[in-house]
């Protein structure tokens, strides 16, 4: 049994928090690259160029990628085979976010109470945090700043079993369309499909964590990811929703097992900032 003291999970969690949003990942900044020759409006063309220089200032100086540093959303794959020391592995995670948004000058965006008590907490925790068990002794830990304007126009919707996947499709469209420019395009569309209520939207949202060009590893559900990017980059909103063939950079479904009177289907946005970076400690 390895042990692991949850110092080093605060101190992964607080480095990460600050490159997350200073830092663009590469497969991010190649797609903007690569949708300016597929961009055919001169001012989508200008606005894929102004983000890329933004990326690249914001890398260089240390500043967030977007005002908007995002509800922090952590997943933890924990092997099996690893002993925590030194408190609650929930604790040492907020513990990160705390240390990071106030070291790195990030904006805390969370309020305490939604309801009664809608005070800033001052220091962008909570976060939400997933964990899942797995085989090892290893910690990967996944940190994804989701920005507010994009989660806002995230739909979910418990369609009827006879829907099927035309129904589906259709979501999806309808829900990108509606949300036009407002989540900050180009997109990219998370697609969950399948399971509860809940669990569709947790897929929804892991499925942003893949990287730019990576596809579903069941070639049905590859080519409807294909396809329906395709329809999505139709609709015409454009980088910025100021028109345009470049609206979504990728489009990624996961799916899981569904009851038979039910057929879940969550679309979770993913604005132009998509920020996530990973640890294995
Ligand atoms: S949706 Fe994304 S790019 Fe737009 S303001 Fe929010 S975090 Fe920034």
């Amino acid at each position: 049994m390895r042990r692991i003291d949850l110092r080093e999970i605060t101190q992964a969690v607080k480095e990460l928090s600050i490159e997350a949003n200073t830092i663009a990942n590469c497969d991010l900044r190649d797609a903007l690259t690569a949708s300016i020759e597929k961009e055919v409006s001169p001012v989508g063309k200008a606005v894929l160029g102004q983000l890329i220089k933004n990326q690249d200032i914001a890398k260089f100086t240390n500043l967030p990628i977007c005002q908007d540093t995002g509800f922090t959303v952590v997943f933890l794959e924990v092997g099996m085979d690893i002993s925590f020391t030194g408190g609650i592995v929930q604790d040492a995670v907020n513990q990160g976010v705390r240390e990071g948004y106030i070291e790195g000058n990030l904006r805390k965006s969370i309020v305490k109470d939604p309801l009664t008590s809608p005070v800033n907490t001052q220091d962008n925790t909570p976060a939400i945090v997933h964990i899942e068990l797995v085989p090892g002794d290893k910690v990967k830990i996944t940190l994804m700043p989701k920005g507010g304007g994009s989660e806002n126009m995230s739909r979910i919707k418990m369609m009827k079993p006879s829907d099927g996947v035309d129904g589906v499709r259709e979501f999806i469209l309808k829900t990108v369309k509606t949300a036009g420019g407002n989540p900050c395009p180009p997109i990219i569309v998370g697609v969950g499909v399948g399971g509860t209520f809940d669990y569709v939207a947790f897929l929804a949202k892991k499925s942003l964590l893949r990287k730019i060009g990576e596809r579903n590893r069941d070639p049905e559900i590859a080519a409807m990811e294909e396809k329906w990017l395709l329809e999505v980059n139709k609709l015409g909103i454009g980088p910025a929703g100021l028109g345009g063939k470049v609206t979504a950079l990728d489009l990624f479904i996961e799916v899981f097992p569904r009851h038979i009177a039910t057929f879940p289907v969550a679309v979770n946005i993913q604005c132009n900032a998509a920020r996530v970076k990973t640890r294995i400690i």
